[in-house]
C-alpha cells in the first residue's frame, strides 16, 4: 500500500541556523536517546585545530573528531587531493574493477607497515575492519581443517567496535553484552593487561595468559588486542612487553594474532604504530580513524602474505567479504594525501611536544579530590576520576572554557589533532583540570 505523502520539511536557512527541533525529533546521535536529553552544539565549520559553532564561538578541539583529524581540519593538501579526485571519479564499484587511488594508497600503506603485512582489504569503518579480521581468522582456520576453532579471544577491558561481531569482542562487563545476550557470539576473554606502560611485567600475568590460551587453543582461531593502549574501554596504557609474550604463545599454539590499531595507528602513541613499542608484528592489523586524516570514513584490514595466500588457495579460494563502497576512490585519495603528510614526519616532533605539554599541564590534577590517576602517552592525556563524569554538566563546562572535550565513564581525556600549539594545548589541560576540580566538589543538596 503506498504510504501517505509526508509533509515537506523546510531546509535550514542561513538566517534560521540549524533546525535543532528537527534534529532532536528525528536524528539519532551516537550512544544517545532521541530528543537531545544531553547538551548538543550545532557546528558551522572547522579549520586547523578549531571547531566553529553556529553561533560563532570557536572551540579548541581536544578530540580530533574521535581521534581521526590528526593533521587538523581542512588541511589544504588533503582538500586539494579530494577535489582532484572528485572531478575524476568519486566512486566506482571495486568488484571486477580497480583504480589508481586504491593502488597508490596500498603502496603508501605497505611502505609504512612492517614487511610480512602485505595484503590489503578496504572497508568503510573500524568496526567492519574488525569484522573482516575476524572472518579472515575464522575462514583461515576452516580451510586449514580446524573446524573447532570458531572463536576469537580478546582482553577484558577492550573495545573493538559496535557491530555485533566486533561488539562480541568488547569488554563483556562494560560493553553492551547484557543487552544482546544470546544474540552475540560468546568469546573467550583473557584478563585485562595489568602491568602499566613503563612498569615490569609480573610472571604470574604471563603464566595466566599462557594457561588461558593453552586451555582454549582448540576453540580459538585468533586473538585480537588493541596493542599498548586500550582506548574506548578505559584509556589504559599497558606494558608492551606483554605483546612479545603473546606473539610467542600464538606462534606456539598456531593461533593468528590480530592487532586492532584503529585508535593507535598513525602516530597517536608516539610511534607510527603502537606495535612498534613492542617490536611485534601481528598476522593481521586493522587500521581506520586517522587513515583519511578524519575526512572520510574508511578502514583497512591488512594480512600477512601467508594468511592471504592460504585464503586465496584453500577452500573456496576467495575471501568471502565485499562491501559496496570498498576502496572508495575519494576516500583513497584523502587517505593517500594524509599518509603523504604523515610520511613527511613532522608528527614525531608534534606528538613528542604534545606528550610533554600534556604531562606538564595535567600534573596539577593529581592533587584534586576525586582523581584516581593521571596518565599521558604520546598525544593521549587522561584524567581518571573515582566517579562517573556527569555528562549533563561536563560539556557545558568545557564549551564555556572554549574547548571541545568529550569525557566518558570516569575519564576526562584528550586525543587532539597533532598540530596543536603549546598555547592551545595549555588551554585544553587548564580546562581539563578546572572541570575535574568543579566536578569533584561536593554538590550542595538539591543542586543539579
Ligand atoms: N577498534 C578500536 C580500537 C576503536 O577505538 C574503534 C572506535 O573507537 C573501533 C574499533 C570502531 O571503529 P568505528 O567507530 O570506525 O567503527
Amino acid at each position: 500500500m503506498p504510504s501517505p505523502m509526508r509533509k515537506k520539511f523546510a531546509a535550514s536557512s542561513k538566517a534560521d541556523g540549524i533546525d535543532l527541533a528537527f534534529d532532536a525529533r528525528h536524528i539519532w546521535h551516537p550512544y544517545a536517546a532521541l530528543g537531545h536529553t544531553r547538551p548538543i552544539y550545532p557546528v558551522k565549520s572547522a579549520l586547523g585545530a578549531h571547531i566553529t559553532l553556529q553561533d560563532g564561538r570557536e572551540l579548541i578541539d581536544g578530540m580530533a573528531s574521535w581521534w581521526c583529524a590528526i593533521h587538523g581540519y581542512r588541511h589544504p593538501a588533503i582538500m586539494a587531493a579530494m577535489q582532484r579526485q572528485l572531478e575524476l571519479l568519486p566512486h566506482v564499484m571495486f568488484g571486477g574493477l580497480t583504480h589508481a587511488p586504491a593502488v597508490d594508497l596500498s603502496k603508501a600503506l605497505l611502505a609504512l607497515l612492517p614487511e610480512p603485512l602485505d595484503a590489503v582489504f578496504y572497508s568503510d569503518s573500524g568496526s567492519v575492519a574488525v569484522e573482516v579480521a575476524m572472518k579472515m581468522a575464522l575462514q583461515h582456520a576452516a580451510v586449514r581443517g580446524q573446524p573447532t576453532r570458531r572463536r576469537i579471544a580478546a582482553f577484558r577491558g577492550g573495545y573493538h567496535g559496535d557491530t555485533t561481531g566486533a561488539m562480541s569482542l568488547c569488554d563483556p562487563v562494560n560493553g553492551m553484552h547484557s543487552l544482546f545476550a544470546d544474540s552475540i557470539l560468546m568469546q573467550p576473554f583473557m584478563a585485562r593487561p595489568k602491568a602499566k606502560f613503563g612498569r615490569p611485567l609480573e610472571p604470574a600475568e604471563l603464566f595466566e595468559m599462557r594457561e588461558f590460551l593453552q586451555t582454549h587453543r582448540d576453540s580459538i582461531a585468533g586473538v585480537i588486542v588493541e596493542p599498548v593502549v586500550q582506548g574506548a574501554g578505559g584509556m589504559w596504557f599497558y606494558a608492551p612487553e606483554l605483546l612479545v609474550v603473546l606473539r610467542e604463545i600464538c606462534d606456539e599454539l598456531d593461533i593468528l594474532l590480530i592487532f586492532d590499531e584503529i585508535a593507535t595507528g598513525f602516530g597517536r602513541t608516539g610511534r607510527a604504530f603502537a606495535m612498534e613499542h613492542a617490536g611485534v608484528v601481528p598476522d593481521i592489523v586493522c587500521l581506520g580513524k586517522a587513515l583519511t586524516g578524519g575526512n572520510l570514513s574508511m578502514a583497512v584490514t591488512v594480512a600477512r602474505r601467508a594468511v592471504a595466500e592460504t585464503l586465496s588457495r584453500e577452500g573456496p579460494g576467495v575471501f568471502m567479504h565485499g562491501p559496496t563502497y570498498m576502496g572508495n576512490p575519494l576516500a583513497c585519495a584523502a587517505a593517500s594525501a594524509s599518509l603523504a603528510l604523515f610520511a613527511e614526519g613532522h608528527w614525531q616532533a608534534q606528538v613528542a611536544n604534545l606528550e610533554r605539554w600534556l604531562t606538564q599541564g595535567l600534573a596539577p590534577a593529581r592533587e584534586l579530590p576525586g582523581v584516581a590517576d593521571v596518565r599521558v602517552l604520546g598525544a593521549i592525556g587522561v584524567i581518571e576520576l573515582t566517579y562517573p563524569v556527569d555528562m549533563t554538566r561536563a560539556p557545558e563546562l568545557f564549551v564555556a572554557r572554549g574547548v571541545w572535550v568529550r569525557p566518558f565513564n570516569r575519564l576526562i581525556y584528550v586525543m587532539p589533532p597533532y598540530i596543536l600549539s603549546e598555547a592551545q594545548a595549555r588551554s585544553l589541560t587548564e580546562a581539563m583540570c578546572a572541570v575535574a576540580e568543579i566536578l569533584g566538589r561536593p554538590q550542595s543538596p538539591g543542586a543539579s
